[in-house]
């Protein structure tokens, strides 16, 4: 079994850019790594072909990119109005959508995913959530407080709180959505009118270096937004440990995060993190069946299941559960795939030959549990890292499948019986994650008791993962720390002054 190996040759405009020499952005400049002469062959996941070279920047360059973002910080930036941060923002948005086509092929080929998927996300976490942002900076404002500290009398003191940015940012983003991950924390970076040291995943820097172009032909001024490509033990953990930047924004798996929060004890700078899931999808015997099948496969296997919000574990009540597990089934057998670029995929391959290996270690140990392996299972042969949908049945909360993240398409199914809600929400509550999380029926007070019930950053209801910018994500327990989109994602970027002036 293969998939369709067919070769689509990528348009000229993205042949050139990946042809290009390709470079760190620092201060403005596109320059090649001080010491370090170590470079990355980034490959296409659907061809295993090399797509580039890139090089790969080292502690030293690290060094000189937080020296420009933070003398940046007392530049022409902090001189910008506010109005003009928000244009300057919603200029990026507009270059980015003129270059949505080039964006979208260069995501694709770097990342694997289909192109309508790559279009949609960098258009609805990309573009509009520049535009979210570009709102934003006009309206950052803190408060008067009604107080007479220090023993005053009414009307001796004004006592008010301004927001300032916070200073230096450090954001390390991982290969499952390559454009959005960058874009979710350099829009409410400049929105803050913060600087940014950015170190993409070595696996996918291309749109990364996109934005870099983009950043500067829009007049984002010089150190604003840096760019150090690099290995994460090197580049990412100095960008961490480094005592002269002030936050760090980490997208990642939760046992990097862990590694970065010891990393980054030196000089005790603020840290966000945006770490793994094993998101439940639970159904009700009153939903309606013809969504729920479309909308449970869809959560398990969008963007090959490497989606931290991924609905992995369907919990299923007795009386439908034959009914939804033959219809996934059947979805996720019929689903094409094949490359990014051809215009039929809907599932593409997964990022790496390494990550095909973790994902199939997963699959056997499926397979040699009580679960019952209801499609799926296997690598394809030929060129690709492509695994098949897989869906396991009868699985329960001991099994290592339904317990951890796998980052691949698998998706576990648990049936559930006529018992109470805090019954079914304690076994959707038992994995270390709480990142999001869906709910299926028609019984309003069976749905808002169920969503007060599991501990997760994000439940919808007879849907599954609602993105949009103004709506907040982020993880409880070891899915992170702290939010991004909306109003709550642009608070890390900003601290508190507050001022008493005595008259
Ligand atoms: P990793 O945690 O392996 O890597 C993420 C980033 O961290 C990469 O840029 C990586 O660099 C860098 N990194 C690795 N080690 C260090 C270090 N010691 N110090 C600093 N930086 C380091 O995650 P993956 O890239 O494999 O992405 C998959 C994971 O991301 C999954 O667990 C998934 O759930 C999670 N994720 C979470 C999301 C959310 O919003 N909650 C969204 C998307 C993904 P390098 O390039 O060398 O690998």
């Amino acid at each position: 079994m293969s998939a369709a190996a067919e070769i689509i040759t990528p348009s000229r405009e993205t042949q050139d850019f990946l042809a290009q020499k390709h470079q760190l952005l620092i201060d403005g400049q596109w320059v090649d790594p001080l010491t370090s002469n170590q470079t990355t062959e980034v490959h296409d996941p659907a061809t295993e072909s090399i797509l580039a070279n890139v090089p790969c920047g080292g502690p030293d360059d690290v060094d000189r990119a937080v020296a420009a973002a933070r003398a940046a910080l007392k530049g022409e930036w902090s001189q910008i109005t506010s109005h003009e941060r928000g244009r300057l923002i919603w200029r990026l948005a507009d270059e980015l959508e003129a270059n949505l086509g080039l964006a979208a092929e260069l995501e694709v080929l770097d990342n694997g995913m289909p192109r309508h998927i790559a279009t949609y996300s960098i258009m609805a976490a990309g573009i509009n959530h520049l535009r979210y942002y570009a709102g934003w900076p006009n309206k950052i404002y803190g408060q008067t407080i009604p107080v007479s500290p220090g023993g005053a009398k009414n009307g001796e003191t004004l006592t008010y709180t301004v927001r300032e940015p916070v200073g230096v940012v450090g954001a390390i983003t991982p290969w499952n959505a390559p454009l959005p991950m960058v874009v979710l924390k350099l829009a409410p970076c400049l929105a803050a009118g913060c600087t940014m040291v950015l170190k993409p995943a070595e696996l996918t820097p291309f749109t990364a270096l996109l934005l870099g172009h983009l950043s500067k032909k829009v007049g984002i001024p010089d150190g604003v937004f840096n760019i150090v490509l690099g290995h994460g033990r090197e580049a990412g953990a100095a960008l961490v440990e480094h005592d002269d930047v002030n936050k760090i924004a980490f997208t990642g798996s939760t046992e990097v995060g862990k590694m970065i929060l010891k990393q980054a004890t030196g000089n005790l700078k603020k840290v966000t993190l945006e770490l793994g899931g094993k998101s439940p999808v639970v159904v009700f015997p009153d939903a309606d069946i013809e969504r729920v099948i479309p909308g449970a496969a869809r959560a398990a296997f969008f963007l090959q299941g490497q989606n931290c919000m991924a609905g992995t574990r369907l919990f299923v009540h007795d009386d439908v559960y034959e009914q939804v597990v033959e219809g996934v089934a059947a979805m996720a057998n019929g689903f094409k795939l094949g490359p990014g670029l051809a215009p039929d995929t809907e599932l593409g391959p997964l990022i790496s030959a390494d990550q095909r290996e973790t994902v199939m270690g997963f699959i056997e140990a499926g397979k040699a549990s009580d679960a019952e392996l209801v499609c799926g299972g296997e690598a394809l042969g030929g060129k690709g890292y492509f695994v098949q949908p897989t869906l396991f049945g009868h699985t329960n909360m001991d099994m290592k499948i339904a317990r951890e993240e796998i980052f691949g398409p698998v998706l576990c199914v648990q049936s559930f019986g006529d018992c109470d809600l805090e019954t079914i929400a304690a076994e959707t509550n038992k994995t270390i994650y709480g990142l999001s999380g869906s709910v299926w029926t028609k019984d309003i007070s069976v749905a808002h008791r169920m969503v007060a019930l599991i501990d997760s950053g994000q439940v919808a209801i007879n849907c599954h993962a609602a993105v949009d910018p103004g709506i907040p994500f982020g993880g409880n327990r070891q899915s992170g720390w702290g939010r991004e989109f909306g109003m709550e994602g642009l608070e890390p970027y900003l601290k508190t002054k507050a001022t008493t002036v005595r008259f």
